[in-house]
C-alpha cells in the first residue's frame, strides 16, 4: 500500500489559516490598518462598502513597499517586524505573524498600490486568490493603498456565516474606533458607502474622543492619573448620569492595544458602585502603559485578551484612580440614585409629623393625552449636559401650565409632601370603607382590591401595555403634530446606520423626521405624544430599540411600536391620582394581556386573603 500523508497544497493550507486570522470585514480592517500604523503612516483612510464585505480599503502615506517587498508581503510569515526570536518578547509594533496578507489574499480579492518616498515609480500587484495575476510598475502617491474586495468569494460557507450589512459595519465601526482611540496623532478618515463618517484631524486623546464621540463628551469626562512602578494608567471615565445602556463605550487599552479584561473592568464598576444604576454600564477610556516583558500579548492575532503579570496589584490601582478621579471632581457624592427615582422629601425632623396632604384634582385631566409628568422641584439637578438622566428621567424643567392642570389649584408647598403619605392618606379611609379606592405606592406600584385579596400593579408597564395596544391597533392615531420648531439631535455615528433603517417605520407611527448627513432633524412627533419633549422621546425610544434590535420574536414596526410605548408611559416617580389610576387600571384590563408586558415582563402580582392571613398566624 502506498504512503497516505500527503503535504496540503499552500492555497489550501492558507484559507484554513486564513480562517483563524480573518474571520468578518472588521478583522481586516483591523489588520489593514495596522499595517499602516506600523509602516508610520501620519494619515490612514478607511473606506468600506456593504459592512466591508463587498470592499475594505485602506490607504496610508506610511513608508510604502519595494516591488520584492510587495509581492514578498503576501507569502505566508514573511515579516519585516521580527528576525530573532528575542523580538518577539520586545515587540513594540502590532504585527509580527507575517500572516494576515497571506490570509486575507486566500479569500478575497486583493489588490496593492505602493510606493517608497525614495522610488520614483511605484508597484501594483493584483492577487486573485492566493495566485498574484499581475504586477505592474505604476504612478502612485507614497504610501500603500490596499483594496479588498469580495470577502470569502470562495468560501461560501463563511460568506454566508457574516451578519447583516449594518452588523458588520458596526464590528467595522468598532475596530476603527479602537484603533482611532489609541492614535490620536494619526489622521483618520472612514468612508462607508460613498459617505464621509469620521473624518479625524491629529489630535490629542481627549480630543480624539469628542471627535467621535461628540461635543458633548467635552464636560462628561473626567480624567484618570495614576502612575506605579509597575504601571502608569491615564485616560477618561465619563461622569455616573452619563452611563450606558449597554457597554458600548467601555474601552481598555494596553500598550496601545484594545482589549477585554472582565477582571478589570470589574475594578472600574466597582468604583462607581452605588453611583449606576443597576442595568447600566459607566462609559471609560482607560490607557495602560506597562514594561512589554510583564504582558503577554496572546500570540493568537485576532484574540483581545492579554495577560498582565502584575493583574491584582493592577486591579487595585485601577480601581483607587477611579474612585480618586471621581470624588477629585465632586461627581461621587452629589448623585444619589435612589433619590432621583422618587421625589425629593426633606427628612422628618425629630418630633415632625406630616399632615396628610389635601390634593385637589382634575377631573378633566387625561393621562393618555400628556404623559409627559414633571417631577419635583427640589430633585438633584448636577448633570450640567442637558438631556437623559442615566435613569431615563429628564431633567427638562416641567410645564407649569400641565402641572396646574394636573392638580387643579394646588398650591406650591403641599407640592413637596405628598409623597410619604399616600399610603396613609387613603389606606384607613377608602380602602376598608366600601368604595375602595386604588392607592398608589412608592409612585411606583398601584394597590388595588380584589374580591380575595388585592393586587400591586407595576404602574409604568402596565402603560406600557396599553399604549403598544393602542399603538399596534392603531387606536391611537399616527396622526403628526407638527412642531412649532423644527429640532435637530445629533446622532453618533454608531447609531446612524439603525436611525437610517427605522426611520420609514418612525414616520409611519406619527413622527416627521428627516437624516441630515449625522443629524435628525425632528419636524413632527405623534400627537398622542404631543406635549413631551420630542428629544428626550426619540431617544428614549431609540435606547429601548437598541435593546430589543437582536429579539427576533418581533419584527420591526413591533418593536419601534414597543419603545415608543416605553418612552410615551408613565414612569415610576410620578404621582397618581385616584382617578388617573382607575383610568389605568380600566384600559389595562381592556388590554390584550394584561397580566404581562409585551417583553413577557410581570405587571400584576396577586396577594390573596389565604397569603395575608397566613402571615399573621
Ligand atoms: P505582519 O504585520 O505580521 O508583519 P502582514 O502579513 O500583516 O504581517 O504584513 C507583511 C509585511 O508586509 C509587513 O511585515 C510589512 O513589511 C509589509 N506591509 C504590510 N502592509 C504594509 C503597509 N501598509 N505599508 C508598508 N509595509 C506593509
Ligand atoms: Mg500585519
Amino acid at each position: 500500500m502506498s504512503d497516505v500523508i500527503k503535504l496540503l497544497p499552500s492555497h489550501i493550507a492558507n484559507q484554513i489559516a486564513a480562517g483563524e486570522v480573518v474571520q468578518r470585514p472588521a478583522s481586516v480592517v483591523k489588520e489593514l490598518i495596522e499595517n499602516s500604523i506600523d509602516a508610520g503612516a501620519s494619515k490612514v483612510q478607511l473606506v468600506a462598502k456593504d459592512g466591508g464585505k463587498t470592499l475594505v480599503q485602506v490607504t496610508d502615506n506610511g513608508s510604502g513597499m519595494s516591488e520584492i517587498d510587495a509581492r514578498m508581503s503576501f507569502e505566508r510569515h514573511a515579516t519585516s517586524k521580527i528576525s530573532t526570536a528575542d523580538d518577539l518578547f520586545q515587540l513594540q509594533t502590532k504585527g509580527f505573524r507575517g500572516e494576515a496578507l497571506a490570509s486575507i489574499a486566500a479569500i478575497a480579492h486583493v489588490t496593492m498600490k505602493t510606493k517608497r518616498h525614495d522610488a520614483e515609480l511605484g508597484t501594483e500587484l493584483i492577487n486573485e486568490g492566493t495566485k498574484i495575476a499581475s504586477q505592474e510598475a505604476v504612478m502612485c502617491p507614497d504610501g500603500t493603498t490596499i483594496a479588498v474586495k469580495n470577502l470569502f468569494f470562495n468560501v461560501p460557507a463563511r460568506r454566508n456565516f457574516l451578519g447583516k450589512n449594518t452588523t458588520e459595519y458596526r464590528k467595522v465601526l468598532d475596530e476603527f474606533m479602537r484603533v482611532a482611540l489609541v492614535h490620536p496623532e494619526i489622521h483618520m478618515t472612514f468612508h462607508h458607502d460613498g459617505e464621509e463618517i469620521y473624518n479625524l484631524p491629529k489630535c490629542n486623546t481627549r480630543q480624539r474622543i469628542v471627535q467621535l464621540f461628540g461635543n458633548a463628551y467635552n464636560e462628561r469626562l473626567v480624567p484618570v492619573n495614576e502612575e506605579t512602578d509597575i504601571v502608569k494608567i491615564t485616560g477618561f471615565v465619563c461622569k455616573p448620569e452619563f452611563s450606558k445602556s449597554k457597554p458600548d463605550q467601555s474601552f481598555l487599552f494596553v500598550n496601545n492595544r484594545f482589549f477585554k479584561d472582565r477582571y478589570l473592568s470589574h475594578a472600574i464598576s466597582t468604583a462607581f458602585e452605588g453611583l449606576v444604576p443597576t442595568g447600566k454600564y459607566p462609559a471609560y477610556f482607560i490607557y495602560f502603559d506597562v514594561p512589554t516583558q510583564s504582558l503577554d500579548v496572546n500570540v493568537h492575532p485576532t484574540k483581545t485578551e492579554v495577560k498582565f503579570e502584575e493583574n491584582q496589584a493592577i486591579y487595585a490601582f485601577l480601581r483607587s484612580a477611579v474612585k480618586q478621579a471621581l470624588g477629585q471632581f465632586n461627581v461621587a457624592p452629589t448623585l444619589d440614585f435612589d433619590q432621583e427615582m422618587s421625589f425629593n422629601v426633606a427628612p422628618l425632623k425629630k418630633g415632625e409629623t406630616v399632615n396628610p396632604p389635601e390634593i385637589k384634582v382634575n377631573p378633566d385631566y387625561n393621562p393618555f393625552v400628556s404623559t409627559e409628568l414633571p417631577k419635583t422641584s427640589g430633585s438633584t439637578s448636577s448633570n450640567s449636559g442637558g438631556g437623559m438622566r442615566s435613569n431615563g428621567f429628564s431633567d427638562i424643567k416641567p410645564n407649569r401650565k400641565d402641572w396646574e392642570n394636573f392638580y387643579g389649584d394646588l398650591e406650591d408647598d403641599q407640592e413637596e409632601q405628598h409623597t410619604e403619605v399616600t399610603i396613609s392618606s387613603s389606606l384607613d379611609e377608602d380602602l376598608v370603607v366600601e368604595r375602595k379606592k386604588p392607592v398608589q405606592i412608592n409612585e411606583k406600584y398601584i394597590l388595588s382590591t380584589v374580591k380575595n385579596g388585592f393586587i400591586l400593579i407595576d404602574q409604568y408597564r402596565a402603560h406600557v401595555r396599553i399604549l403598544y395596544d393602542q399603538l399596534i391597533n392603531a387606536q391611537v392615531s399616527n396622526e403628526v403634530q407638527q412642531l412649532l420648531f423644527e429640532e435637530r439631535m445629533e446622532l453618533e455615528a454608531m447609531d446612524l446606520p439603525i436611525w437610517k433603517e427605522i426611520l420609514d417605520d418612525l414616520n409611519a407611527l406619527g413622527f416627521d423626521l428627516e437624516i441630515e448627513q449625522n443629524e435628525l432633524l425632528i419636524k413632527g412627533q405623534p400627537l398622542a405624544a404631543k406635549d413631551m419633549n420630542p428629544q428626550q422621546l426619540l431617544t428614549e425610544l431609540f435606547e429601548s430599540y437598541k435593546l430589543s434590535e437582536s429579539d427576533e420574536e418581533l419584527d420591526i414596526s413591533h418593536k419601534l411600536a414597543l419603545s415608543l410605548a416605553s418612552g410615551m408611559a408613565i414612569k415610576g416617580g410620578n404621582v397618581l391620582n385616584s382617578d388617573e389610576m382607575e383610568h389605568l387600571i380600566n384600559e389595562l384590563f381592556a388590554s390584550s394581556a394584561p397580566q404581562y408586558t409585551p417583553r413577557g415582563k410581570k405587571i400584576i402580582e396577586t396577594f390573596t386573603m389565604e397569603e395575608i392571613i397566613k402571615r399573621f398566624s
